[in-house]
């Protein structure tokens, strides 16, 4: 696609790089066909070929709108749109460009400045949303329905491991994680540990800075994501760390991402290459056990009754890490029986903060991602990502967890019948 772009961007680094990714755009239209959004609205600028055109015209310098914005808004930047791409189109990139450039010239105002400003700041602090949460809990009946759905219980974490092998890796607790789910990571701690490696959370780290990224904040992202390098740092200059493993898949996204987010800080670019290198999505951790993993599998897998699952893959696996069939083959070896989901491609209306911001939106993608779900026949759902999980489970169709929360069970289920 020929682009002019406006003196006003057209000599930055975030000029030079919309630029080439629009020039990859040969306007085909391919990607409209898998976009959730499209597919609900029926309108050519709620896809990504008509977002692409309404960035490159901003770009070019016809002023942002109101109009402009919800487009952009009411994507879910799930990136189906680039793994349908034939082009390699980075959508989520130019997005993330052309979303800047208007909420700077379409600034918000009132109750929908209020609620994303509270939204950045409540949600990436731990302590404070993990208040937040306490006190909604007790509440619940009197929050309006949209909160009510948010402010599950949660289940009890269990045993964390003692760090008693040489191997270790580092995992993300995250912002929300810890108070909403806090028996993911010490699953992937107990599974981990029987497989000689410790797992540790560090202190110091925190949000992974996709929050306020999505949020237009990116200054506010890359301090956070400053801040987690420097708490990683230390073990990780020592030799100490294998692995930074992130147990949400959105959390992975980001940090794999910390090379160009910080690719322009002198003090950071060379280090978050290097935090970036070492991330990987839990899944991966264990596919790379493949040996270890089966040793502690064989022969055994009849010993645990088989149960039929459904796994709803998160797009910030499938489509931002390009993670693809690798949960699924873990959940297959440890002798569930994977159901399959149709539209599997399709995001469930989660995507960060978007439940909360476009809610008509995001009710009607999960009704239809339930409706595959519990068509597929699988009596309980597994994800990768905590969003999704608590979107699906406020539902109320059928029980949700993470997937390792199931391989952990799995394991303790062969120690009591072996
Ligand atoms: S599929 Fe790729 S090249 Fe075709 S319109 Fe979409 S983004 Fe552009
Ligand atoms: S990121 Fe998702 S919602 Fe946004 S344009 Fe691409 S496919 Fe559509």
């Amino acid at each position: 696609m020929q682009t002019q772009l406006a003196d006003f961007i057209r000599d930055t680094p975030e000029g030079r790089e919309a630029e080439a990714i629009l020039r990859k755009c040969v306007h085909c239209g391919f990607c409209t066909a898998t976009c959730p959004t499209y597919q609900l609205l029926g309108d050519e600028l709620d896809g990504p070929r008509g977002r692409i055109y309404l960035i490159k015209q901003v770009l070019e310098g016809q002023p942002a709108t109101a109009r402009t914005r919800l487009h952009l808004d009411r994507c879910l930047t799930c990136r189906a749109c680039e793994t349908t791409c034939p082009s390699g189109v980075e959508y989520g990139r130019l997005a993330d460009i052309g979303r800047l450039v208007v909420e700077r010239q379409v600034p918000r105002q009132g109750v929908d400045r209020l609620g994303r400003e509270a939204l950045r700041q409540l949600v990436p602090n731990t302590g404070l949303f993990g208040l937040a949460l306490g006190l909604g809990r007790r509440a619940r009946p009197l929050l309006p329905r949209l909160l009510a759905d948010k402010v599950s219980a949660a289940d009890p974490a269990g045993e964390w491991p003692a760090a008693r092998h040489p191997r270790r890796m580092i995992v993300l607790a995250g912002c929300v994680q810890p108070s909403l789910r806090p028996a993911i990571n010490a699953a992937a701690a107990r599974v981990l540990d029987r497989l000689g490696v410790s797992l540790v959370e560090q202190a110091g780290a925190g949000c992974c800075g996709a929050v306020k990224f999505h949020l237009h904040d990116q200054e506010g992202a890359r301090m956070e994501a400053r801040r987690n390098i420097d708490a990683w740092w230390p073990g990780v200059a020592a030799g100490r760390v294998e692995a930074i493993v992130m147990t949400a898949s959105g959390c992975g996204t980001q940090v794999k991402d910390y090379g160009h987010l910080l690719q322009h800080d002198p003090a950071y670019a060379e280090k978050a290459v290097r935090i970036a290198a070492l991330c990987r999505d839990l899944s991966e951790v264990l596919a790379a056990e493949g040996d270890a993993l089966e040793t502690l599998i064989a022969g055994s897998a009849a010993a645990v009754e088989r149960r039929r699952i459904a796994f709803h893959a998160p797009c910030s696996l499938q489509h931002g890490q390009k993670i693809r069939g690798v949960v699924e083959k873990l959940l297959e070896a440890a002798g569930f029986e994977l159901a399959p989901v149709r539209d599997a491609h399709l995001c469930c209306g989660s995507a960060g903060t978007y439940s909360l911001l476009q809610p008509t939106l995001a009710g009607r993608l999960r009704a239809d991602k339930l409706d595959a779900l519990v068509d597929s026949g699988g009596a309980t759902v597994v994800s990768a990502n905590i969003g999704c999980i608590e979107h699906l489970a406020a539902g109320g169709r059928l029980p949700v967890k993470h997937w390792i929360e199931l391989i952990d069970e799995y394991f303790t289920a062969l120690r009591q019948k072996i």
